[in-house]
């Protein structure tokens, strides 16, 4: 499961999926893995007479999360779909077990399923809370090829974790992906290079990766239904409707998916960062806004001090419970990476832009147009602006709270008045 960005468009811009002087001499052997329905089989692990009943595991229905986030293997006989709400998930199996999330527990599987992939490879790059590719091109000698390895790998994480997972074995990532899509639950899928096209050609073109269901009208449009015709389609038909991406979509058709499995630790550098959230309540009132804006704020410019980056703008969204939504910017006076700056400038957007007598349903801060500009302020020493002598303060004030969330995990420091409040 993804649980990244909706739009696919910032990935296209970080990949180098359609780079052809990226093409490796031989093939690869990349798997992809994918647990699945992740939420439920670790509350299975957990509870195995869950197992027994249909199940979903939801979000909260006070909590205005309510919804269906995954099912197990009996709720799917009812045809109970992910994202569909608790009250209508119930109305299709009125005995469905509700379970609530446990996200501590999603991550720790997380983090031990992963573990078990580094012992085949270093070259893991995860793909939201419960996919990896791997690269096992150096691996095959030591472990045998790319089906034996995901073999063993799938029952290591049965026998030790209890879950099941789908593997692809392929030559690429996008066909990798495709193929742990192809058998579920448990099972490994080759698509070799040699038969490629009769195994992923025939598919609806929709199960190729980064087709998404707009890009899938625009296709059928122009007679594109399946992979096979995405593979055949004319090249200016294809820029015409979809530019750039559409060509590249055909190269991955072709197999021609160069993009390497990236190494442990492996980040890409962001274009904007942000944060928003629906909070327990509406806000209603100056504090409550004020409160939001902080704690939104102090994620958006950890993110940014991880990556050594200013923003130079803050930008906000902010919507009411109608649903109408606001969207407003800023041109700071000097880049910056401080929450208490980026907080005072979107408070003043909340602010300026909303009726202070109606509520606020929630929040996004923004941060935007991203520079390195202030990394240099501690080598120009020669002149100093008024601001910069508190801004290195705050900016030391502010890594050290980084500091002390590395190394004794994200509670062990935060703003006073996020303890018992009733919005988060
Ligand atoms: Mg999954």
């Amino acid at each position: 499961m993804y649980m990244g960005p909706s739009d696919c468009s910032p990935l296209f811009r970080v990949s180098n999926f359609h780079d052809k002087s990226q093409a490796p001499k031989s093939y690869r052997t990349v798997l992809h893995c994918d647990a699945n329905s992740f939420f439920a089989s670790c509350e299975t692990a957990l509870h195995p007479e869950y197992a027994l009943v249909p199940m979903a595991v939801c979000g909260s229905v006070e909590d205005r999360h309510g919804i269906v986030l995954a099912k197990n293997e009996l709720a799917k006989k009812y045809n109970i779909k992910t994202a569909e709400t608790v009250w209508a998930a119930k109305k299709k199996c009125p005995n469905l077990l509700i379970v609530r999330p446990t996200y501590q527990l999603y991550s720790e599987m997380s983090r031990r399923m992963n573990d078990i992939f580094y012992q085949y490879t270093d070259l893991v790059e995860p793909f939201g809370v419960d996919e990896s590719w791997l690269d096992v091109s150096g691996s095959v000698r030591l472990f045998g090829n790319g089906k034996r390895i995901a073999d063993a790998i799938r029952e290591r994480i049965l026998n030790e974790l209890g879950i099941t997972v789908s593997v692809g074995v392929s030559f690429n990532k996008v066909f990798a992906k495709l193929g742990s899509d192809l058998k579920k639950p448990n099972a490994t899928s080759v698509i070799p290079p040699e038969r490629f096209a009769s195994i992923v050609w025939p598919l609806p073109v929709t199960d190729l990766l980064f087709v998404g269901s707009s890009t899938a009208k625009t296709l059928e449009r122009i007679g594109v239904h399946t992979i096979g015709d995405l593979a055949c389609c004319d090249e200016a038909a294809l820029s015409e409707v979809l530019g750039k991406n559409g060509l590249m979509l055909k190269e991955f058709a072709l197999g021609h998916d160069y993009a390497e499995v990236t190494v442990k630790g492996y980040e890409p550098e962001p274009k904007s960062v942000s944060n928003g959230m629906t909070f327990r309540h509406n806000l209603e009132n100056l504090q409550d806004i004020s409160f939001a804006v902080t704690y939104l704020s102090m994620s958006v410019a950890e993110r940014l001090r991880k990556h050594s980056l200013c923003c130079k703008n803050v930008a906000v969204t902010v919507r009411t419970p109608d649903m109408k939504s606001v969207n407003r910017s800023a041109m700071l006076s000097h880049p910056t990476c401080l929450y208490s700056e980026i907080s005072k400038a979107a408070l003043y957007l909340v602010r300026e832009n909303t009726n202070p007598e109606s509520e606020i349903y929630s929040v996004t801060v923004h941060a935007e147009k991203l520079t390195r500009e202030n990394e240099f302020l501690y080598q120009q020493q020669l002149f100093t602006e008024p601001w910069e002598d508190k801004y290195k303060k705050l900016h030391s004030l502010e890594s050290a709270v980084d500091a002390i969330r590395l190394r004794y995990g994200r509670e062990a420091i935060g703003i006073a008045s996020a303890l018992n409040n009733r919005l988060i």
